[in-house]
């Protein structure tokens, strides 16, 4: 089965509406017209509205940094699904590592976000990764398996909705280094072989696993030629249009 490559930037907390719609009508112009992988912008939640105005009618998928769990009601400071929705967003990411290690969002409340996402129609991008520490104790894959397993009732009912996975090792996130692509792989390998054996091989097959950390124009090409990588988690690069695209293309075959 191919896979189709998507690259998606998460802008973190970073650009007002205003930059935003700078960002959009830099971008969207300059994309060629035979680029074969998917594109995806994660603005912060102040400005997916307009992002979503924006970005409507073009070949440029929208996502949400986060989720709150419920529905609606009395939860200052929260966000739901259905709003995301209502925002013209398709994506959202599930456990991005500053989520877990800054707001302490913890194996119970990340298996609710995540059914949360598929309650509301949302495709999750589960995002997964190691700290320095972990790997240097030889503990990647336990690490890996156990936040996998930590959301497995989720990943189960994805069904035709979907899920992608990021692997991103904490120690590469906005640090400037990056994972090698060797190293990128192996990890990735062992996502997809995980997904084989707890959920089926179709799952396995069908599952969209992109490497995130310190990704940049000199080393995404590298990086997503490796047979289980399927695109790019881009923090820091995706602010810049131009460092976008040029990413973007590097995903072209032969880029
Ligand atoms: C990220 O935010 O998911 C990320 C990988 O950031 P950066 O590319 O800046 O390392």
């Amino acid at each position: 089965m191919s896979r189709r490559v998507l690259i998606a930037g998460n802008w973190k907390m970073n650009k007002t509406p205003q930059e935003t719609e700078t960002f959009i009508k830099t971008l969207v112009p300059s994309l060629p017209a035979d680029l074969e992988a998917e594109i995806l912008v994660i603005p912060p939640y102040t400005n997916l509205d307009r992002a979503g105005q924006l970005l409507s009618g073009t070949d440029v998928s929208l996502g949400a940094q986060d989720l709150y769990f419920e529905r609606a009601g009395a939860f200052t400071g929260a966000v739901s699904g259905d709003m995301l929705v209502a925002c013209r967003c398709g994506y959202v990411l599930i456990g991005h590592s500053e989520r877990r290690h800054v707001f302490g969002d913890g194996d119970d409340t990340l298996s609710r976000k995540l059914n949360a996402a598929l309650d509301a129609g949302l495709h999750p991008i589960l995002c997964i990764g190691e700290t320095l520490e972990q790997r240097n104790a030889g503990q990647m894959e336990a690490v890996v398996a156990a936040q996998l397993a930590a959301v497995v009732d989720g990943l189960k009912r994805a069904g035709d909705i979907g899920i992608s996975y990021a692997y991103e090792p904490v120690w590469a996130i906005g640090t400037g280094e990056t994972a090698t692509p060797a190293q990128a792989q192996d990890a990735s390998r062992f996502v997809r072989s995980w997904i084989r054996e707890q959920l089926s091989a179709s799952a396995a097959e069908a599952a969209r696993i992109l490497y995130g950390g310190s990704v940049k124009p000199d080393n995404a090409a590298e990086l997503l030629s490796q047979p289980d990588i399927d695109g790019a988690l881009i923090g820091g690069a995706s602010l810049d249009p131009e460092a976008f695209l040029q990413i973007l293309l590097a995903s072209q075959p032969g880029g």
